[in-house]
């Protein structure tokens, strides 16, 4: 069994890069995904092609965390100046080694390679026309519907980036893509931009990365974020963009939960630093949620910055309560039931020194389902804390994702059928209190943001039936 948090997972990571001095490019993918491990951790996988080679591609991915599916032997063996790269966590399709991305293929115009994080909410239909047409499935991912699109869109039309801009025009969803033909690194991004997307530079390098803290840890600079719905393209004539998808500023939908939990806080999306967010919702939690108390505490990591907030506005001051044990990973045995060991405490200890005696304010992200809440509040009282306030640096869930996050359905959201009132006693804390829906279009600077999970309310249609995980049935 795997350790299991009480938290959503996010879909995946891309990352993509073309060097146009000819250099290898796969270790520099390796760090890029590293960087990116957040975001996924199941399986991963690096492709690569020589763009002055003849269309080969070296490709090698696999079940594991990046430093264990890649090592040097693999790595220096993967040969090419342009290539693509995914780390991958299943929302739809099994967990198994034919669908770990990227995905390459093989078709009448040359070889394509592609990455994609997000969910497609009319992958089914699509998948069904594809199917009755001849094609025929290699995994069970929607991604490989998308590859399926442009390799026919491709045919059709004069270049790639038009084929990307003619399989968009069919998808409905969440998609931040990487692709690569033989010559050239093409980036989209949804229309609504649900998943971020940004372009790097080192050297005579351009880079494609779901995150800002890729470039940072390959060296590279920022150069801008892929706009929602723009496709652009990068070859040895530099960067061109078509803005032809893109949608009028207010109906974009960014997802909002990127700020809050998934992005890695150094991460900057759209001009705003995920760590200033996440200040600013610990700030909204001490004006709209106020209590008398001694110290902050964040449950780490991503609850840390919000303590940090609500201590800057509240006056009280911030302490580290938790020490974490950071190498819980996803082989960790989850120990039993009756075992005096708890999964909690394997991963999370309590330093006395700090709340004994103390009325404390814990701050964590979010509550999925309510099932570790209740012994972290325990653990704290069992070190001598008085009170318990527990503040939460998101709205309550109410309702599931459909665009690559794993929410669960309804029935299993705690919020979803408990008040505040009610989850406060299931959790055993003293006070409880929520970040407002209306705060957090003020978490994205003010950009327009989906906020379906917590509303109920989503941008797109969402579909009649869960077509999550639809492809294992
Ligand atoms: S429903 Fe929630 S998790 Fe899904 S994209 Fe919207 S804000 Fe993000």
């Amino acid at each position: 069994m795997t350790w299991e948090p009480d938290k959503p997972h996010e879909e995946c990571g891309v990352f993509g890069i073309y060097d146009f001095d000819g250099n290898d490019v796969a270790s520099t993918i390796y760090y890029g995904l590293f960087a990116l491990q957040h975001r996924g951790q199941e399986s991963c996988g690096i492709a690569v092609s020589d763009t002055k080679g003849p269309r080969k591609v070296d490709l090698l991915k696999g079940m594991g965390l990046v430093n264990e599916v890649f090592d040097q032997n693999n790595i220096s063996s993967l040969k090419g100046n342009i290539g693509v790269g995914h780390c991958r966590y299943s929302t739809a399709g099994d967990s198994i080694p034919g669908n770990a991305q990227p995905l390459v293929l093989n078709y009448v115009k040359g070889t394509l390679m592609l990455a994609h994080n997000g969910n497609l909410i009319n992958a089914n239909e699509l998948r069904e026309e594809l199917a009755y047409t001849g094609a025929i499935f290699q995994t069970t991912i929607d991604s490989e519907v998308i590859a399926y699109l442009i390799a026919r869109e491709r045919i059709k039309t004069k270049t790639a980036e038009q084929a990307v801009v003619n399989a968009m025009k069919k998808l409905k969803g969440a998609y931040a893509l990487v692709v690569s033909s033989p010559r050239k690194l093409i980036g989209a991004r949804d229309p609504y931009g649900f998943k971020p997307l940004c372009i790097g530079k080192r050297d005579n390098a351009y880079i494609l990365a779901s995150e800002t803290c890729a470039l940072d840890t390959i060296g590279a600079e920022f150069v801008r974020d892929v706009e929602p719905g723009e496709v652009v393209t990068i070859d040895e004539k530099g960067i061109r963009s078509d803005k032809s998808m893109c949608l009028k500023p207010d109906e974009q939908a960014r997802c909002v939960f990127e700020y809050i939990y998934f992005s890695r806080p150094d991460t900057y999306i759209d001009g705003v630093n995920v760590y200033d967010s996440r200040i600013m919702a610990g700030k909204f939690l001490a004006m709209d949620s106020p209590v008398d108390a001694d110290i902050v505490v964040g449950v780490p990591e991503s609850g840390n910055a919000a303590a940090m907030g609500y201590a800057m506005q509240s006056g009280i001051p911030y302490g580290t309560a938790f020490v974490k044990n950071s190498y819980v990973g996803r082989t960790f045995i989850k120990p039993q039931q009756k075992s005096r060991e708890s999964s909690v405490r394997v991963k999370l200890n309590v330093l006395k020194e700090v709340v004994k005696g103390k009325r404390v304010i814990m701050i964590d992200d979010s509550i999925v389902r309510g099932t570790t809440s209740d012994r972290i509040v325990q653990m704290v009282r069992d070190a001598g804390a008085t009170e318990v306030h527990m503040r939460i640096s998101s709205p309550p869930f109410i309702s599931e994702c459909y665009f690559g996050t794993d929410i669960p359905s309804k029935d299993q959201l705690i919020a979803n059928h408990r008040t505040i009132d009610e989850i406060r006693d299931v959790i055993g804390c003293d006070s409880l209190g929520y970040l407002k829906v209306e705060r957090l279009e003020e978490l994205s600077g003010g950009q327009a943001i989906c906020k379906g999970c917590f509303t109920g309310e989503y941008p797109l249609e969402p579909p009649t039936e869960d077509i999550r995980g639809v492809y294992q049935k």
